[in-house]
């Protein structure tokens, strides 16, 4: 049987992040996946993410994003490629708001750099944007976008050129726990190591189901449009944008001439067994956006229904939702040689090298100084997590 010191399960976002950072530090590790990342199934779809400092959801999440964005350039600058444009970013909302008071929460604890617009002055910088009376716009200058299939790749390139062996196409089907070591169990092959980290994201529920985490998978779709008026969504005037209304949020034309667009607070279709197909994306689905788009950017697909022939591409992509909707990382409350990154809720992706790097550190170290200590599992969930 081969052995490793270390096997990473699941080489998407987090997993190819993990596997170069070990490989980098020495540690003999191999990576398996059940598909070929980047790709469509999990939780990387759809090219681009967003990149944001100023944390509406927790102030806690600053650090880490400080730290990430340091690190997205060190990477960048290592493969030679871009990964993250910090293009800025526009918040719009009642000053009232959940994602404003947010922002403006994490900003102040801070002391981030960000420049608050009245509705005109929204209206005179960013065209595109109608905001309702009353309104105001939060920019976020050092906020942007990551190129997901650069970054993944990227990872996964560096992994491999630092010795790392990456397995594709090779699902886990089991991760017995021999005292000595683990045994990693796929179709054509059995893996010894001596130490794993599980990233498998939509199928962590699944990995670590004796666990019983309080994870729920969401199938979530992403919209783009082709402009009405492709001058208002370049990103010469428009940079990325999100509104408090459930935060429907999107990308000026970045990677092609269509804006990418979708909601981020709503609740989803549930998905029972991610490793079954998914559904695809229908028209319908397109509705809910189209109508924020009709309401905050006019000139994007104008109104319904003709808004739907500006429609160009569907996609659905998944959420692995936390009971709190934040991230949950720590190692197995039994098995010490296990750690494991799970529930990224909709907003893991500007994280990954951070992420990685703590999990590189949990694994090898025991502990890490990047300050994750809110995101273990601790007391936070009033079912009890662990062998049950
Ligand atoms: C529509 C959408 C928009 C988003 N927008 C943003 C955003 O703007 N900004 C942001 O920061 N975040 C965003 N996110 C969230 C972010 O993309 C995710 O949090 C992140 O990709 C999760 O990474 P992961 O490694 O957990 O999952 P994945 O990237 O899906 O990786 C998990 C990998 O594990 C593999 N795997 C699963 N089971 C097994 C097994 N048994 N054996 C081997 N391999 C296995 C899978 O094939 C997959 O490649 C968005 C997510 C979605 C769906």
């Amino acid at each position: 049987m081969i052995s490793y010191d270390v096997a990473v399960i699941g080489l998407g976002t987090m997993g190819s992040f993990t596997c170069c950072e070990l490989a980098q530090r020495g540690v003999r590790v191999v990576g398996l996946d059940r598909f070929s990342p980047p790709h469509d199934r999990g939780s990387h779809s759809g090219g681009t993410r967003v990149f944001r400092i100023a944390y509406a959801e927790h102030p806690s999440y600053v650090p880490l994003a400080l730290d990430a964005g340091t690190l997205w350039d060190q990477y960048a600058l290592a493969a030679g490629v871009r990964l993250l444009h910090r293009c800025g970013m526009l918040s719009i909302g009642d000053p009232a708001s959940a994602l404003i008071q947010g922002i403006r929460k994490s900003a102040e604890q801070y002391g981030l750099s960000t420049t608050a617009y009245a509705e005109a002055e929204i209206r005179k910088f960013f065209p595109a944007i109608h905001p309702p009376a009353g309104h105001i716009g939060i920019f976020e200058s050092a906020a942007g976008w990551i190129d997901v299939n650069a970054a993944i790749q990227a990872a996964q390139r560096m992994s491999s050129l630092a010795g790392a062996t990456l397995l594709d196409n090779c699902p886990v089907l089991n991760i017995v726990n021999r005292i000595s070591h683990f045994e990693i169990v796929t179709p054509s092959q059995t893996i010894a190591a001596q130490r794993v980290v599980v990233t498998a994201g939509a199928w962590c529920g699944q990995l670590l189901s004796q666990l019983g985490l309080p994870l729920r998978v969401v199938r979530k779709v992403l919209l783009w449009a082709r402009p009405l008026d492709p001058e208002q969504f370049s990103p010469r005037l428009l940079p990325i944008f999100a509104f408090a209304e459930r935060f429907f949020y999107g990308f000026p034309t970045v990677s092609g001439p269509d804006v990418k667009m979708a909601i981020h607070w709503e609740a989803g279709q549930a998905v029972a067994d991610p490793t079954l197909p998914i559904d695809p994306p229908t028209m319908d689905e397109a509705t809910p956006v189209l109508e924020m788009a009709a309401k905050y950017l006019p000139a994007l697909c104008g109104p319904l229904p003709s808004a739907f022939t500006r429609v160009t591409q569907l996609k659905t992509c998944l959420y692995t939702m936390s009971s709190d909707e934040h991230f949950i990382i720590d190692r197995h409350p039994e098995w010490e040689n296990l750690v494991f990154a799970a529930g990224f809720s909709g907003h893991g992706f500007k994280f990954a090298p951070l992420v990685g790097k703590a999990l590189a550190d949990l694994i090898t170290l025991g502990e890490t100084s990047a300050p994750i200590g809110f995101l273990r599992v601790g007391a936070r969930f009033t079912t009890p997590v662990g062998p049950g």
